[in-house]
């Protein structure tokens, strides 16, 4: 009740002065004088000054604020980029995981090759004629089921060069996009996994996000780092490594068709440790 009669009191008080300034301009005006002429030169003064603008410090504090809630958001947008690409580069291997189940239903159980045998061109998985040579991926094997290029990519990798692969045999230069990103176990290549001496097909790694360069310990020029779509699991070998663009680790599918992120040190282990081989593989 009193917060009610509060309002109504200032409302019928408002409503009064309104009233009475409205009262006083029509008599003004009826009588030929100017409303406005009657304010003095003192309180247009302070009209004037009210509506100004902002201050020199006003602008200064205001600056600063919005630096400090860059400073705040800036990581956190970052953050969220990160998780979106890693996000997409699992559902990427999640669709190629697909592609070769689909492509191992259609031809006896047996997967695609990693790489062709020594001295035979042969197309493989993602369309790749051999080591430091152009990938086609339209014209890979398992190209029919999964027809987008996209798939193929990780978007961290974009506009990233893949310097083994630039560097074409010819030795010409090119700074065409490689347009891929992932790499095939080379000791499953053209197998029959359900015929193979693989312990955990839950451990047993199928396709990988692979480094694009591998900086210091190889020169551009030597075949390091994703240059044909095949990774070696060998113990101590160097030339075929995990990316770690994500959280300095990377993404990979395993052969039960389920796709993780690992770091680096722990993919490595696990690459040391003959995980990613069958049993009777000779290297
Ligand atoms: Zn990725």
């Amino acid at each position: 009740m009193m917060r009610h009669f509060s309002v109504t009191r200032h409302w019928n008080r408002g409503f009064r002065q309104a009233r009475t300034i409205c009262t006083t301009d029509w008599a003004m005006r009826a009588s030929g004088q100017s409303s406005i002429g009657l304010i003095s030169p003192g309180r247009m003064k302070v009209a004037r000054r009210s509506f100004a603008g902002f201050t020199l410090i006003e602008l200064l504090v205001v600056i600063a604020i919005i630096a400090i809630l860059a400073a705040i958001l800036f990581p956190v947008f970052s953050m969220a980029r990160q998780k979106a690409n890693m996000v997409s580069c699992l559902n990427n291997l999640k669709q190629l995981g697909g592609a070769f189940v689909m492509y191992a239903n259609d031809n006896d159980g047996r997967y695609p090759s990693a790489q062709g045998p020594a001295g035979h061109v042969e197309i493989n998985w993602c369309g790749s004629l051999g080591p430091s040579m152009w990938v086609y991926p339209e014209r890979g094997q398992i190209w029919p089921y999964v027809k987008a290029i996209k798939v193929y990519g990780c978007p961290v990798d974009k506009n990233q060069v893949a310097p083994a692969i630039v560097y074409l045999p010819s030795g010409i230069t090119s700074s065409r996009q490689y347009p891929l990103s992932y790499s095939m176990n080379n000791t499953i290549s053209r197998g029959k996994p359900d015929g193979m001496a693989i312990r955990q097909p839950s451990q047993f790694m199928l396709l990988i996000h692979e480094a694009r360069q591998i900086p210091g310990v190889h020169s551009d020029r030597e075949l390091a780092g994703i240059n044909d779509g095949v990774f070696v699991p060998q113990p101590l070998y160097d030339r075929d490594i995990p990316s770690r663009v994500h959280y300095e680790g990377t993404t990979l599918l395993y052969l039960d068709s389920h796709a993780r992120y690992g770091s680096y040190n722990e993919l490595k282990k696990e690459k040391d440790s003959r995980m990613w081989a069958p049993d009777d593989y000779v290297f």
